[in-house]
């Protein structure tokens, strides 16, 4: 379903989840280092953005002046593809058949929860379950890549702040989501511990998605998105059934914060989440970007 992108950014893996080793680009098939031509740049995600080292002409140009790159991805494995986000925007409830199977209707307005940094980790790390917590779900979901920082955008503004699109997983602690419902506060614990947002492989520059038009007035592709636990197809969807979309929900969300280069935004997810248990592997595919696999453990 998802063959490699054209074009992508990541990081390698380092030896510490939080501390990835440097920028790397796959182009055309090849992976190239960029470390020798950025030196300390290369392991600085936020200043890179800032320099637009994001968008698909000036990293095509970096993976050229890099030299021949690998037919061979990083050995190690990737690193979460932001390290270090300033913060993980996240919308709720933005698909509506996802609103509909916990019984709620869509809001008339974004949804937002944070996720803490805290909790991401890269492709390929264990998302770790702690017994006492019961059901644990997951939600894949397309993840916004800010490249640049503003304040009360308009729609327009706000999809050229998009940089680039990767995939997510907003892995949700549903009983303790249920109980604290009741308490009035179902959206920030239940989603934030250590391992409940994988993020990667990569990312793909956002101009990627459109033609030489360039992105709609909403800001939002249409791309298929799926959801398999050990190869079963759990959420079947496509990002054109979201809701809210990009341009009106960064927009929204810029009237409340100034938005900076490395924020991350998750979309929602669609229908069709579902319990994880240890011993079982999650994939997130996403048309044109790729496919985010965590195996589940217990903590
Ligand atoms: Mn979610």
């Amino acid at each position: 379903m998802t063959p490699l992108p054209r074009l992508a950014w990541y990081h390698r893996a380092g030896p510490d989840p939080k501390r990835p080793g440097p920028l790397g680009c796959l182009l055309e098939g090849r992976f190239h280092d960029l470390e020798g031509i950025l030196g300390d740049l290369a392991y600085d995600a936020r200043a890179c953005l800032a320099e637009g080292c994001l968008r698909a002409s000036k990293l095509e140009e970096l993976a050229r002046l890099s030299g021949e790159g690998s037919p061979e991805p990083p050995a190690e494995g990737f690193g979460l593809p932001i390290p270090e986000p300033g913060k993980v925007l996240c919308l709720g409830k933005n698909y509506a058949a996802h609103a509909a199977e916990f019984g709620a209707e869509p809001p008339k307005e974004p949804m937002w929860f944070n996720k803490l940094p805290e909790a991401l980790i890269p492709a390929g790390r264990p998302i770790p379950l702690p017994p006492s917590l019961g059901r644990v779900d997951h939600e894949g979901e397309l993840v916004l890549v800010l490249g640049a920082s503003g304040k009360d955008l308009d729609e327009e503004e706000a999809v050229a702040l998009v940089a680039g699109l990767t995939i997510g997983n907003d892995v949700t602690a549903r009983d303790m989501q249920q109980r604290d419902r009741e308490r009035g506060h179902p959206w920030v614990r239940c989603k934030s511990f250590d391992g409940f947002g994988p993020v990667g492989p990569w990312v793909v520059p956002f101009e990627e998605f459109f033609g030489a038009d360039g992105p709609p007035a909403d800001g939002t592709p249409d791309l298929e998105i799926e959801v398999r636990v050990d190869g079963e197809v759990r959420q079947h969807s496509r990002t054109g059934s979201m809701l809210h979309r990009i341009a009106q929900a960064v927009a929204w969300f810029s009237r409340h914060t100034t938005l900076r280069p490395g924020d991350l935004c998750f979309t929602g997810t669609p229908e069709g989440v579902s319990p994880l248990n240890p011993g079982s592997c999650v994939e997130v595919s996403i048309e044109g970007i790729g496919t985010l696999a965590n195996p589940v453990v217990e903590a």
